[in-house]
């Protein structure tokens, strides 16, 4: 009997790791390119299956919304918020009700803009992450991971108030030793400018999970 990578319970379907819905449609994409090709899924019980698809929109939102993110992202956020505003007025307005003003500096080129920055459900958002890199960790290794994990995103945003000074720097050095520590790790996934992984172990045989997801919003989890 298939088990469900969370449990011991019987599966009884599967889960795509990450969501379907983070990779752009065909629709959404110039003709002949499929980002869709071969996505992960895993065999899952009916009470660990992420099947909650507002909960795999939200996270979608908190990704693309990132500004570092890739023009994937972006056309693929837009198209879908569109979407999602039609489907469901109130899933977006939860999402921006909590928007303010803020200045966004890019960290490569120091270039300043206006912007906005939102509050995500980190609960939520954590939720996520905790079942995907769990996913992932059984696809990768074909053993379940049952103990608990660290999540440590790196792609909050950049913002010029100093109030936020000492949260910029945090994600700094964890992105900073998370370089370090995947410096020669392999990347795994088959559609790479949408979502890959990378996962090693130290000396000391702490193992750690890299999540990166259209190019540039990273987050590293210890497992
Ligand atoms: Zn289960």
């Amino acid at each position: 009997m298939a088990t469900c990578y969370m449990c011991n319970s019987e599966a009884t379907s599967v889960e795509h790791a990450p969501p379907k819905c983070i990779f752009p449609r065909q629709r959404d994409l110039p003709e002949g390119v499929n980002l869709r090709d071969q996505l992960i899924t895993v065999p899952s019980c009916d009470e660990h299956n992420q099947n909650r698809s507002q909960d795999d929109e939200y996270l979608l939102y908190s990704l693309v919304i990132n500004v570092a993110s890739n023009e994937i992202a972006q056309n693929h956020f837009f198209a879908a918020i569109m979407r999602a505003i039609n489907r469901n007025p109130a899933l977006i307005q939860r999402y921006t009700r909590t928007a303010v003003p803020v200045t966004i500096e890019d960290p490569e080129t120091g270039e300043r803009a206006d912007s906005f920055a939102v509050s995500i459900e980190y609960e939520r958002f954590e939720q996520s992450i905790d079942n995907l890199a769990r996913a992932i960790y059984f696809q990768h290794y074909q053993e379940k991971l049952l103990t608990p994990i660290t999540i440590q995103p790196e792609i909050i945003l950049r913002t010029l108030d100093p109030a936020y000074a000492h949260v910029n720097a945090m994600v700094n050095e964890i992105s900073r030793a998370s370089d370090v520590f995947f410096e020669n790790s392999e990347f795994h996934g088959n559609n790479p400018g949408v979502f890959k992984y990378q996962i090693d172990q130290d000396a000391a045989g702490s193992k750690m999970m890299r999540l990166h997801f259209y190019d540039n919003a990273k987050i590293t989890t210890v497992l």
